[in-house]
């Protein structure tokens, strides 16, 4: 059965454990970005569940948990995490050095000092979709370059064995099919709205823009093999993912 029939399963939960974290940064900001590096890195303690080497997608609403799943994973197994909005920030602080960001959105988009003025250019883009669209030119095939190079390792056997793609646009590019697994963290829209507001000091109508702009929930919900419910405490999610990973199994 192709994982696109099958239907979104939730994890089991067994025993809790430890804690997590955070990001940052907003999916969709087309350029918009996350904190951890871009470099995906292998975290310095894995407990080292079996698992095979696999690709999972990462799908889910900003403030959901999908960084937090991330960490959860890599505290567990040797996994690399990509980030794609660590990419695309970079990429557009690249088009601000070389005057490319200028050109297409003019100079207000561009700070003295050459870098990306990032408050301006999010309150235009989430309005605008000429605007979002011109980032989205600008930075997409950088970004885009860095994940297949990331997937194409992968596939050849370089690195961890587990890819996290933390990318918002996954199932919008396509990214879903190179996925051997697709997990959904899922939380009900208030306490999304909350972590947003405490983190990213989004409201929840920002949260709304910035969603609109990427395919609807309820779709890549659909799409998943696996939801992880992260409307809990911290130790309810951990024990999800570890039990999602016992699903990747060697
Ligand atoms: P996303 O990457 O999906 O935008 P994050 O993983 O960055 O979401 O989580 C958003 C914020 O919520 C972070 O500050 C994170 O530490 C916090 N958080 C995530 N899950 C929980 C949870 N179950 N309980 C409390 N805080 C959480």
């Amino acid at each position: 059965m192709k994982r696109s029939d099958r239907p979104a399963k939730s994890a089991p939960a067994p025993k809790p454990a430890a804690k997590a974290r955070a990001a940052s940064a907003p999916a969709a900001k087309a350029p918009a970005a996350k904190a951890p590096a871009a470099k995906a890195s292998a975290p310095k303690k894995a407990a080292g569940l079996p698992v095979r080497r696999a690709i999972v997608g990462l799908l889910g609403g900003i403030g959901s948990g999908k960084s937090t799943v991330s960490e959860a994973v890599a505290r567990r197994v040797k996994a690399s995490i990509l980030d794609a909005d660590a990419f695309a920030r970079e990429a557009l602080d690249v088009c601000a050095r070389d005057g490319r960001l200028a050109d297409a959105l003019g100079s207000w988009a561009v700070n003295a000092d050459r870098t990306p003025n990032r408050k301006a250019i999010a309150a235009k883009a989430f309005d605008q979709a000429s605007v979002l669209r011109a980032l989205e030119r600008l930075t997409h095939p950088a970004v885009t370059a860095r994940i297949e190079d990331a997937i194409e390792d992968h596939r050849m056997g370089k690195g961890a064995p587990i890819l996290m793609l933390d990318v918002p646009l996954l199932i919008e590019v396509g990214l879903d099919r190179r996925c051997d697994a697709l997990w959904f963290v899922d939380a009900p829209d208030e306490v999304r709205f909350a972590r947003a507001r405490a983190r990213l000091k989004l409201t929840p109508d920002d949260v709304r823009k910035r969603e609109a702009a990427q395919a609807p929930l309820d779709r890549k919900r659909a799409r998943a093999d696996v939801v992880l419910d992260n409307g809990g405490s911290l130790a309810a999610l951990e024990a999800q993912v570890e039990a999602a990973l016992r699903t990747l199994g060697a």
